[in-house]
């Protein structure tokens, strides 16, 4: 046996396995650190996992690493626990949870400190008037202004401010005028930053009081649903929590689901808390990002805020995970891998030892349960916090009441005085662009995607059909293609809506929010303001503008229509339309006017309805737990999916009959396995897409299930000519 030291290396591969190295014998190297090595033909930065002294190759056929990049490892143990766990929960290759807990930078070799490059003047320098240099070198002379200007500028600084200032470099430096330095941006100053002044919170209520201290009461691991009604004030309790660790010493992260619901939070927390949190989000630059985690990593990043990629962020003394809105579907990733940050975020915590909070006015059914279970605590917040009191909320019959453009008569009397009383609007379509469809008046037909089984949008602005699946666009249709009759916009989009209330609103100010509106960066924040400080009278938006928000000035919510949610064909339907109206609803009436709340439904009898204005989202949830029981679907039992897709259909059916076979060779008992069958949006972007479910009370029967399929469909044959994921505790079945 041969006593070498191997080290265990997670590679860029869809592989679940490491690949074993020898260390150089030179230096030491630890898990976590970045090594490159030659994997197949190509040189490759994997991440070491483990150190070994032995390997089940003979050592001779072993190659050693190339290079070792980090001297001292970038994630400590309980980091690499992390993505061990995530890999081996999720049955990911763990080369790729690697790649997302690391910044890409790192990820493509560059040091974790940012060298950073400076001129300095020399003494000559500071005291040589540039117009003293030779007529012939004028541009040095502009460098020298600029250089003096500045405080030792650093080479960025001065690419930014001279574009070609590096070809003039060397003759100040043969002139002794200035000299190069270098230092290592260790990212310390992340975070350093405080602001002028710091607002103290209104004094708690007794229900914020009470959920405090029993929060307070446990030291070390609990898990605690933070259940509050929206404007209950859970963000308070989230203050006094941050407070108390961070005066302690210890980091504190915090989840969010979505980038639009940052800027406020992040800056109530910062001016409640006196610094500037650090903040990961998707639209940070790839430095950016580096140095927030750099921050993260050393503990200079007291609070850390971010969306669900942050879970992965690597924290020295970590003291408190909180997940805000721990219902919403955004928390779990919907692609490559698929993992749901809250339920890590429980698994994290529960490693680190330290407490968990879960905040949300409408929490999902699986934590409802868990808190049944008693496996989790539940703190509650049942009333408004202030003086705000809940909305009043109301159905109207469409059945009964003409829709001009989808607004009803009694909404639009509504809206009327509304915004004769002063009061601000939000109108609610979860539909954005102009027109779900387009239609031929002659013949009736619609417009498609040709790559897709869906229908293209028509967007006005742009005068294009869009798919909103895969992209597709092209101009619109004046006449069918079939028939030669003029065709025209079907239904109702955000921007149709928002042309129709110019209409009826005329010289009222109103903004559409929704992700097209806001692609531009920086228009977010800006019609956030403008809806904050009440400049807009009338907002319409999709769900992006449905949560999170407090705008102190809005008094009515209508939702144009909620009968899509009615009629789903998931079994978490009626929770997703509780959640998005009680979500949208808590918009309404957030200070010292009483709210009101109007859905349009063309089916008023459907018994959603008494549910929901009879006992509101918690009869609605206790009626879906009893259904689900009845039904046996989560929380009452684990389920996951294997999906394919393939340029043919039959491609992905038969990957699928494949893996089938292998869960009846498994013959776990205990396990139900339904499929393959089609998705039903079944081809999109050109491919179709079927799936197989597999179900059981018993989470390890089915992960042990998951882990021979994943080992034996690695490599198959079978698995060449499809794309094929396994989904473990997916939130949409299709
Ligand atoms: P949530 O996070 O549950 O939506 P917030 O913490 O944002 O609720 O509180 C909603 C509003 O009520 C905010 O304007 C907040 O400043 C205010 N608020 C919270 N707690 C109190 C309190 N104890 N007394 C007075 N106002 C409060
Ligand atoms: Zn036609
Ligand atoms: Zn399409």
């Amino acid at each position: 046996m041969n006593t070498a030291s191997i080290l265990r290396v997670a590679t860029n591969a869809p592989l679940s396995r490491l690949f074993d190295y020898l260390a150089p014998t030179d230096t030491a190297v630890a898990p976590g650190c970045r090594v490159r090595v030659q994997f197949g033909r190509q040189t490759q930065i994997g991440l070491v996992m483990e150190v070994a002294n032995q390997s089940e190759l003979p050592i001779s056929k072993l190659r050693s690493v190339t290079e070792v990049i980090d001297t001292s490892p970038l994630l400590a143990a309980s980091d690499l626990w992390l993505v061990k766990f995530t890999s081996d929960y999720y049955h990911h290759p763990i080369g790729e949870v690697v790649a997302a807990a690391l910044p890409a930078l790192l990820r493509q070799g560059r040091p974790l400190q940012d060298v950073v490059q400076r001129l300095s003047l020399t003494k000559a320098g500071l005291q040589t008037e540039p117009a003293q240099l030779s007529k012939r070198a004028k541009r040095q002379a502009e460098l020298l202004t600029l250089i003096q200007g500045f405080d030792d500028p650093t080479f960025t600084t001065l690419d930014e401010a001279m574009p070609g200032w590096r070809r003039l470099k060397k003759s100040l430096l043969d002139k002794a005028l200035v000299v190069e330095i270098t230092t290592i941006d260790s990212g310390r100053d992340k975070n350093s930053l405080t602001v002028a002044e710091q607002e103290s919170g209104p004094p708690l209520n007794s229900d914020q009081s009470e959920a405090l201290a029993s929060i307070r009461r446990v030291d070390g691991f609990r898990t605690t649903l933070l259940d509050g009604v929206t404007g209950s004030g859970k963000t308070e309790v989230y203050l006094r929590l941050m407070a108390d660790e961070i005066a302690a010493g210890r980091q504190v992260l915090v989840l969010v689901p979505e980038i639009g619901l940052t800027p406020q939070l992040v800056r109530r927390f910062e001016r409640r808390l006196g610094f500037e949190p650090v903040v990961l989000h998707s639209g940070l630059s790839d430095s950016e990002r580096l140095s927030a985690w750099r921050g993260a990593r050393e503990g200079s990043a007291q609070l850390i805020v971010g969306t669900r990629s942050a879970i992965f962020v690597p924290m020295r003394t970590p003291g408190l995970i909180i997940v805000d809105e721990e219902h919403d579907a955004s928390l779990k990733q919907q692609e490559g891998l698929r993992y749901s940050a809250r339920d890590l975020a429980v698994a994290r915590a529960k490693k680190l030892n330290v407490p968990v909070i879960l905040g949300s006015a409408t929490p999902s059914l699986e934590t409802l349960q868990r808190c049944r279970e008693g496996a989790y605590e539940i703190a509650e917040l049942p009333i408004r916090a202030g003086n705000a009191v809940p909305p009043l909320m109301r159905l109207i019959d469409l059945t009964r009441f003409d829709a001009q453009d989808g607004l009803s008569e009694p909404v639009v009397k509504a809206i009327t005085k509304n915004i004769d009383s002063n009061g601000q609007v939000l109108i609610y379509l979860n539909r954005r662009g102009f027109a779900p469809t387009l239609i031929c008046g002659g013949c009736g037909v619609v417009a498609e995607c040709t790559r897709c089984d869906s229908r293209m949008t028509v967007h006005a602005t742009s005068g294009l059909l869009k798919c909103h699946h895969c992209g597709a666009q092209r101009n619109v249709d004046a006449v069918c293609g079939e028939c030669g009759s003029h065709c025209r916009p079907l239904g109702h989009g955000t921007e149709r809506l928002e042309d129709a209330l110019q209409n009826r609103f005329p010289g009222e100010s109103i903004s559409r929010i929704d992700s097209d509106s806001t692609r531009l960066k920086g228009t977010m924040n800006k019609a956030l303001a403008m809806a904050t400080s009440g400049e807009t009278r009338i907002l319409v938006g999709t769900q992006m503008l449905s949560k999170g928000h407090h705008f102190p000035n809005l008094t009515l919510v209508v939702v144009i229509n909620a009968d899509q949610g009615l009629f789903s064909t998931d079994f978490r339907g009626a929770e997703r339309l509780a959640q998005s109206l009680v979500q949208v609803a808590g918009r309404s009436g957030r200070e010292e006017r009483q709210g009101e709340v109007i859905i349009q439904t063309a089916f008023p009898e459907h018994p959603f309805w008494n549910e929901m204005f009879g006992g509101g989202y918690s009869k609605v949830a206790s009626n879906a737990l009893l259904e689900r029981e009845k039904a046996v679907w989560p929380p009452f039992s684990r389920i996951a999916l294997v999906r394919a897709s393939a340029t043919r259909r039959e491609d992905a059916h038969e990957f699928l009959q494949h893996a089938l076979k292998l869960t009846q060779q498994a013959a776990i008992a205990d396990v139900r396995v339904l499929g393959p069958v089609g998705a039903p949006m079944e081809r999109k972007a050109g491919r179709y897409r079927a799936q197989l479910l597999l179900q059981s009370r018993d989470r390890h029967s089915l992960h042990r299930l998951l882990a021979i399929l994943r080992h034996s469909l690695e490599g198959d044959k079978a698995a060449r000519r499809v794309r094929w994921s396994l989904d473990v505790d997916p939130i949409e079945l299709f």
